[in-house]
């Protein structure tokens, strides 16, 4: 026990030390002239990683029809706003280098979209939206490695993500403490998206976690479970061109709110 507080210590301190903006404070998103110029999307998943799969319906497909249609949207609405993929076509993308492409280009938000499955029911339904943070229950734990296995498929991932081991859960409170510095605004997104599905659909609210695709990001960043495969029902329901419609329409919603709000400094 005391060998695991130890450690415990030390993974905290050193989290403090490498931690790039820890400690500054949170970034002032609320200034006057601050507009919401470019959004990336990263559908989840691609190539030979399928993410998780229903009866038929594979994650990498659901959620980069999603994507593409989410940013059809965006720049239907907010003609000023440059929307990038990360991917627009079934490929295979790092994760490292979905929230490297984000910084690259200055994004002001990051949207992560997965879909979701439950180990033990096939009832389980409903959208979840997570930030970055130390999760406070099992289940957000077991998202956040299931995304994070993703890692293994890619190549020399030991040296890519210094070694964080995706079932080690002292890894996990390390990478809480990245993306503090926006965690403000990316709860503020997050319950924008999940207020919107919430009148539609059954939210299962806004959580936390520590996800490899947000952890180096430098800007708002959220990652979207907009449903379960595991549910047949919800697996039909992602798969229609009704459900991709209206969830592309909840999250260009939840887009405008959050917009509008951080520009006029709310
Ligand atoms: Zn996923």
């Amino acid at each position: 026990m005391l060998k695991v507080i130890k450690s415990l210590v030390i993974v905290l301190l050193l989290s403090a030390i490498v931690v790039p903006g820890f400690g500054i404070g949170p970034v002032g998103y609320t200034t006057d002239g601050y507009k919401v110029k470019t959004v990336v999307i990263d559908a989840g998943h691609g190539g030979h990683d399928p993410g998780t799969v229903g009866r038929s319906a594979k994650e990498k497909n659901v959620v980069l029809k999603l994507a593409l249609e989410l940013g059809k949207r965006i720049k239907e609405e907010h003609p000023d706003v440059k929307v990038l993929y990360t991917r627009s076509t079934d490929k295979f993308v790092d994760l490292s280098d979905r929230s490297a492409f984000a910084n690259r280009n200055n994004a002001d938000l990051f949207i992560s979209l997965h879909c979701n499955a439950s180990p033990r029911s096939k009832a389980v339904k409903g959208t979840e939206t997570f930030v970055m943070g130390l999760h406070k229950t099992d289940g957000n734990l077991e998202v956040a490695k299931r995304e994070n296995s993703v890692i293994l498929k890619e190549t020399n991932y030991q040296q890519k993500y210094k070694g964080f081991d995706p079932n080690s859960p002292l890894a996990y409170i390390m990478l809480a403490n990245y993306q503090s510095a926006f965690l403000t605004n990316s709860l503020r997104f997050a319950q924008l998206v999940e207020n919107n599905f919430a009148r539609h659909r059954s939210s299962r609210g806004v959580k936390q976690a520590g996800f490899l695709v947000l952890w180096r990001t430098t800007m708002p960043s959220v990652l979207v479970e907009i449903g379960f495969l595991s549910s047949p029902e919800e697996e039909q329901y992602l798969i229609s061109e009704k459900g991709n419609a209206e969830n592309a329409e909840r999250l260009l919603k939840a887009f405008g709110e959050y917009k509008k709000a951080v520009e006029i400094g709310e």
